[in-house]
C-alpha cells in the first residue's frame, strides 16, 4: 500500500510569528503516524521551519534552480536546501508555470538536478480551465508528466501532484470523481510509459482548494494518495486534512 502523503504549501505567506504558531499547533497535534507530512516553506524560512518543526514532519522548498551553484542571483540550489536539513522540493507548481513562465523544459531540468542532488521531488501538473473545457485535460497532464518522467531515474523519491489550475485558490475543489478519474488515467500512463511497479508505488496526490470539509471523500478515492494543500495548510484545519484517512 502507498503511504498517504499530505503536503502543505505555504506559498508566499506568513511570518516568523504566525508560522511559529502554526508549527506549534502541528508539533502538539495528534497526527496519523501512517501519513507522511511535509510543509513547503518560503525559501527564507526553510531553516526556521526545519529548526522548529518536530522531526517527524518534513519540510519542502517551494522551488529551486537546476544547478548547484553559480551566478544566478536570487535562486537557491538543492545543495543549499539540503544544507538546511530539508529533504523535499516542490517543482512545476502552476504558479511557477503560469505566473513566472517556467517552461516544461526548465521544470524537467530542475527535476533531474534536484533528484541527482538527493532531494525528494513533489512534481506538479494540472490543466487550466480552458483546457478542461476543450476536453484536453488528459493530453495536457500526460505531456507535463512525460517531461517529468523523462528526467526521473529513481521514482521512490517522486510524488506526483495533480493540481487542476481552476481548483487552486478558487474554492472550487475538484469533485472526488473528477480527481479519481485523472489520477486513474495518470497511473495508467505511468504503467504504460514507466513500469507497472512504479505505477503501483508512486503516490499521486491531489491539490486545489482541499479543506477539512472536502478531504475525507477525496482521500477515500482509490488513486488519491494524499493532498497538496495551499490555503488550508496555514490553518489548524491542516491537522484535520493530515488525518483525513484516520
Ligand atoms: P489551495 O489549497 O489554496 O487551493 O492551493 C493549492 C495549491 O496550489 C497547493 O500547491
Amino acid at each position: 500500500p502507498r503511504k498517504f502523503f499530505v503536503g502543505g504549501n505555504w506559498k508566499m505567506n506568513g511570518d516568523k510569528k504566525s508560522l511559529g504558531e502554526l508549527i506549534h499547533t502541528l508539533n502538539t497535534a495528534k497526527l496519523n503516524p501512517d501519513t507522511e507530512v511535509v510543509c513547503g516553506a518560503p525559501a527564507i524560512y526553510l531553516d526556521f521551519a526545519r529548526s522548529k518543526l518536530d522531526a517527524k514532519i518534513g519540510v519542502a522548498a517551494q522551488n529551486c534552480y537546476k544547478v548547484a551553484k553559480g551566478a544566478f542571483t536570487g535562486e537557491i540550489s538543492p545543495a543549499m536546501i539540503k544544507d538546511c536539513g530539508v529533504h523535499w522540493v516542490i517543482l512545476g507548481h502552476s504558479e511557477r508555470r503560469h505566473v513566472f513562465g517556467e517552461s516544461d523544459e526548465l521544470i524537467g531540468q530542475k527535476v533531474a538536478h534536484a533528484l541527482e542532488s538527493g532531494l525528494g521531488v513533489i512534481a506538479c501538473i494540472g490543466e487550466k480551465l480552458d483546457e478542461r473545457e476543450a476536453g484536453i485535460t488528459e493530453k495536457v497532464v500526460f505531456a507535463q508528466t512525460k517531461v517529468i518522467a523523462d528526467n526521473v531515474k529513481d521514482w521512490s523519491k517522486v510524488v506526483l501532484a495533480y493540481e487542476p489550475v481552476w481548483a487552486i485558490g478558487t474554492g472550487k475543489t475538484a469533485s472526488p470523481q473528477q480527481a479519481q478519474e485523472v489520477h486513474d488515467k495518470l497511473r495508467q500512463w505511468v504503467k504504460a510509459n514507466v513500469s507497472e511497479d512504479v505505477a503501483n508505488s508512486v503516490r499521486i496526490i491531489y491539490g486545489g482548494s482541499v479543506t477539512g470539509a472536502t478531504c475525507k471523500e477525496l482521500g477515500s478515492q482509490k488513486d488519491v494518495d494524499g493532498f497538496l494543500v495551499g490555503g488550508a495548510s496555514l490553518k489548524p484545519e491542516f491537522v484535520e486534512i493530515i488525518n483525513a484517512r484516520a
